[in-house]
């Protein structure tokens, strides 16, 4: 599914570079569930966000799909990206002026479906994360598990094949954290390949692989048993 070869990220601020990410090289395959942890500041979100396409790399490769987009424009990656990836983060990043249910819409409004089809849709992915008793209400109504599951629905609504998290779990109680942990596995298991940074081996747990990250570069893999 995508491939980062010798990929380096820096920032330039005033006299001083940082390399967030240096020489990093990381395969990840179609239907794969992977976590990835390391220290504050190893360079995780740097990671996830160039695989978002939310951002280039300083240098290297980036594969996805078999085309090489490390040097693609916005409008070239914001293509790809909204047929392919739906992002969860750690603070949910719902409108707060918008109800749950034109939250989920709103990832449709780029694609091209009609109106009727949208609701549908929307419809089926709220009754698949258990929310669409609170179509109408807004986020600020919900708890921060039914927040996430909301999230959840947004990633997915528009068919994307890749989900990719950013500490998912890191606002939400223990029992919540554990629900959009088994959403997330079941969304795996149908064939939903997963990207998650975490600092909780326990969620880690649920990923057949976990990339350890220290200042930018990999460190260690380690892969489960089958
Ligand atoms: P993590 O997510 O693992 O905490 P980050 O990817 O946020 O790590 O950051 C990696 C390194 O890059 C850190 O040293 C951080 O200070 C630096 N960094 C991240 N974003 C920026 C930025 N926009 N400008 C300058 N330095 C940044
Ligand atoms: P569920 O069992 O559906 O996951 P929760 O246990 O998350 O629901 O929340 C129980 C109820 O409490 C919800 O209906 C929600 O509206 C309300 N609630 C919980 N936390 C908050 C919050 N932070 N703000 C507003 N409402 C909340």
């Amino acid at each position: 599914m995508l491939k980062l070869n010798n990929l380096t990220r820096s920032y330039q601020t005033d006299e001083v570079e940082t390399l967030a990410l240096n020489g990093v090289n990381i395969q990840i395959d179609k239907g794969e569930f992977v976590a990835i942890m390391g220290p504050s500041g190893c360079g995780k979100s740097t990671l996830l966000n160039i695989i978002g396409m939310l951002d280039n790399p300083t240098s290297g490769e980036y594969w996805f799909n078999e085309q090489n987009i490390a040097n693609y424009k916005e409008h070239q990656l914001a293509d790809i990206r909204k047929r392919n990836i739906g992002f969860i983060f750690q603070n949910f990043n719902l409108i707060d002026e918008l109800t749950v249910q034109e939250n989920i819409e709103l990832a449709l409004l780029y694609h091209d479906v009609s109106s009727s089809e949208r609701k549908h849709r929307v419809e089926q992915v709220m009754d698949k994360v258990g929310i669409a008793h609170r179509a109408k209400h807004m986020p600020g109504q919900l708890s921060g598990g039914q927040q996430q599951r909301v999230a959840v629905a947004r990633a997915v609504v528009g068919g994307q094949s890749m989900i990719l998290a950013d500490e998912p779990t890191g606002n939400l109680d223990s029992a919540h954290g554990q629900e959009v942990m088994e959403m997330l596995q079941g969304l795996n298991q149908e064939g939903t390949t997963i990207v998650m940074v975490t600092h909780s081996p326990s969620h880690a747990d649920y990923a057949r692989r976990t990339i350890n990250l220290f200042d930018g570069h990999v460190v260690t893999e380690n892969v489960k048993a089958a």
